[in-house]
């Protein structure tokens, strides 16, 4: 079984910490579709006819997108590939871009699961990161969604300088309340070369607070262990049954294909990315070339790999997964962790405990190979 990703490159307006490839242009749009049409084509052997059983638009902002341009591009991926009857179809949203017309539209060209970018309910919130829309158009747009597809996930952020405790809290029940049966919870980052770390740097926003990041992850892990939710990755909280297909394939190691500029592929063995500008893509091509680069994961590089991702999510880290050798050296350096209650030897498997997961990206590289 394997996935398909399709990056749609434009926004409305840069939140000002987001570092993903996208541009506030959207004069190319229809030559990027065109382009896109034509990837999937000239990939259409990546995944070696695996059955498809995920396609993601993620961007970007795929809700840009005409309804037209989905359902081009998912009759054109079910022509190149064999696609599973309960293929799971999500679209990355964002509020502004939600109305009755287009939800019609979205689940008539065949997409059964979306994924709507709130951040938070809080206007001064979603000023400071510059957000395209208001918490009434967040609220309004999920009551509506709700209305139309039962598959729904939304993404919060936690950690920013006016997101008060008592704030975060608000979210996090307004979502609850609601019964949206999956929601992404991210803690603020400041990436270098975003909007967001000149300002910091310059002194124009305050600093963001890793000790308060922690306290509202914590907080959250509580909220959502009451209500229900199984917490099955870090960032990740379900409702039995709707856990994200897509993602958990990710971190299975199951093979994906990523179409359009700054797509990421995995084929099992090895791992590529098309380039990130529109342009170049564009251009390469309507020559049939994908401008991508490559790398062939070396043996420690998939034992990181395996060690990062499963530390994260609830199945943990199996360590009969692992050669003999790597297996003793990692219940040798599991031991202090386990006597600081950061992780648990629960019968062979590793898992981090709610302290642990505020150090996950540390633990995992403490025990990487090489
Ligand atoms: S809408 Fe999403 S992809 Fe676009 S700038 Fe904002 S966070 Fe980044």
């Amino acid at each position: 079984m394997a996935g398909i990703y399709i990056h749609i490159p434009f926004c409305k307006q840069a939140c000002h910490y987001c570092n993903f490839h996208f541009t506030t242009s959207l004069r190319r749009k229809n030559e990027l579709i065109a382009a896109l049409l034509r990837e999937i084509g000239i990939q259409s052997n990546y995944l070696a006819q695996e059955p498809v059983e995920t396609i993601y638009f993620g961007g970007g902002t795929p809700s840009l997108l005409e309804a037209g341009d989905c359902q081009s591009l998912i009759s054109s991926i079910k022509d190149f590939h064999p696609v599973t009857k309960n293929c799971e179809i999500t679209i990355e949203t964002n509020p502004d871009d939600i109305s009755d017309e287009r939800l019609q539209c979205w689940k008539a060209a065949g997409i059964n699961r979306l994924s709507i970018g709130i951040q938070s309910f809080l206007d001064e919130d979603l000023k400071w990161m510059n957000r395209a829309h208001t918490a009434k158009q967040g609220l309004e747009s999920l009551e509506l969604a709700l209305a139309h597809f039962e598959n729904i996930t939304a993404d919060l952020i936690y950690g920013s300088p006016f997101l008060s405790d008592p704030q975060w809290q608000k979210n996090v029940e307004k979502l609850i309340s609601l019964q949206v049966p999956h929601i992404s919870c991210y803690a603020l980052t400041v990436e270098p070369q975003t909007p967001l770390y000149k300002l910091i740097r310059q002194q124009h926003s305050p600093d963001i607070d890793s000790g308060k990041q922690a306290r509202q992850f914590l907080l959250l892990m509580d909220w959502m262990e009451k209500a229900g939710y199984e917490h099955y990755e870090i960032s990740n909280f379900s409702k039995p049954g709707f856990r994200s297909k897509h993602n958990s394939a990710y971190w299975e190691g199951k093979k994906y294909l990523g179409l359009g500029p700054s797509a990421h592929s995995f084929d099992g063995q090895s791992r590529q990315w098309n380039i990130a500008n529109n342009n170049t893509y564009i251009r390469s091509v309507n020559l049939d070339i994908i401008p991508f680069e490559k790398e062939i994961l070396t043996a420690s590089q998939q034992v990181n790999e395996y060690i990062m991702i499963s530390l994260r999510t609830s199945g943990g880290l199996h360590l009969n997964k692992l050669e003999a050798a790597i297996r003793e050296r990692l219940v040798q350096e599991s031991r202090s962790y386990i006597e600081q209650g950061l992780l648990i030897n629960d019968q062979g498997i590793l898992k981090l405990t709610k302290q642990g997961k505020l150090m996950a990206d540390g633990i995992a590289s403490a025990f990487f190979e090489g």
